[in-house]
């Protein structure tokens, strides 16, 4: 059957083709590819276009680096990529009337060591709480104090999402970890958004494709299926619950301004041991720009305070909207 259409398709549509489908582009690749088609002797636009393109994958390329650099047996850096997955909807029933039916959000929070090459899951659903800022920090305060490294110096790379994995919430961390001697520095490097393949987005790859082949019905079912995912090098699974979650938002109002530091469009943010109110921004990944010094703490705040701070615990709110409610217990005969 598919040697038919594949010879009616050539035969008689030969001014069709497939293209793979484009999966690495941006708000700028778009508007400068658009530009270029209505005039192809647009220099200005080809040029920047390729700038663009050379400084995504230049990005990539150090993120690589920086992973193979700390596999070195005698690196004293660390180095993580964290994202968070595409939401996993449950449960995963195929029969028609499903697809009336609201499911059940559940949030995997990836961390991908380039040290071990090993990645390392975060699992809750939408009735433990959403997947804002607080909770992707929540998510990296629980694997970093758990003592997996003892290095020094910790190099975070992430996309450029600010609502999730770049804002006052993680730099906050940041400065929590540093004066409370976690670590010497801590690097946050970014990638280009619709360009970023992190190295914890590959990881997701095989939870998706094997998601495809495995129904999931219910939360314990993703925890077996991620931890499965990929046998000869396997995820660790964490199921977070409400008390691993903390106000990380409360704690950063209440001791940073962080205004100048415009976090939005920062590419590199660092944090420092010897000096953890001053912050340094770059906004390019380019180790010859001069650094940005801004000091973020409020006044009254010092590096004590917030070493002796406790962060307060989020109060987790069910997510789950009143009118999806009867559609899950509609599944749970399921
Ligand atoms: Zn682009």
């Amino acid at each position: 059957m598919y040697r038919f259409y594949f010879s009616i398709f050539k035969r008689k549509f030969s001014n069709l083709s497939f293209h793979h489908p484009r999966t690495d582009t941006c708000k700028t690749c778009d508007l400068l590819n658009i530009k270029i088609k209505a005039n192809p002797n647009d220099k200005e636009s080809k040029r920047k276009l390729d700038l663009h393109h050379r400084q995504a994958e230049k990005a990539m390329n150090t993120m690589k680096e920086d992973h193979c650099l700390s596999q070195l047996p005698l690196s004293g850096t660390c180095s993580i990529s964290i994202d968070l997955q595409q939401v996993l909807s449950l449960p995963a029933l195929t029969h028609g009337q499903m697809f009336y039916l609201r499911q059940l959000s559940c949030y995997n929070f990836g961390i991908h060591v380039g040290d071990t090459n090993k990645g390392l899951m975060h699992l809750w659903h939408e009735g433990i709480t959403g997947r804002g800022g607080n909770e992707i920090a929540s998510c990296v305060l629980k694997t970093l104090l758990s003592g997996f490294t003892k290095k020094q110096k910790l190099v975070v790379w992430s996309d450029n999402c600010v609502g999730q994995n770049k804002n006052k919430m993680l730099l906050f961390l940041w400065i929590y970890l540093v004066t409370k001697g976690y670590f010497q520095e801590i690097n946050q490097e970014v990638l280009m958004s619709g360009h970023s393949i992190l190295s914890c987005d590959r990881d997701f790859a095989h939870i998706e494709k094997r998601k495809r082949v495995e129904k999931c019905e219910v939360p314990f079912d993703l925890v077996r299926l991620i931890a499965t995912a990929t046998p000869n090098n396997p995820f660790t699974v964490t199921l977070m619950q409400a008390e691993d979650f903390f106000d990380f938002k409360a704690a950063a109002d209440l001791t940073l301004n962080t205004t100048r530091t415009k976090i939005s469009t920062a590419k590199w943010i660092q944090v420092s041991a010897d000096n953890p109110k001053q912050v340094k921004i770059r906004e390019t990944l380019n180790e010859m720009e001069a650094w940005k010094n801004i000091n973020v703490f409020k006044k009254n705040v010092t590096e004590q305070s917030i070493r002796d701070m406790v962060v307060p615990q989020l109060n987790c709110q069910n997510q789950i909207k009143e009118n999806k409610k009867p559609d899950l217990r509609a599944v749970l005969p399921f």
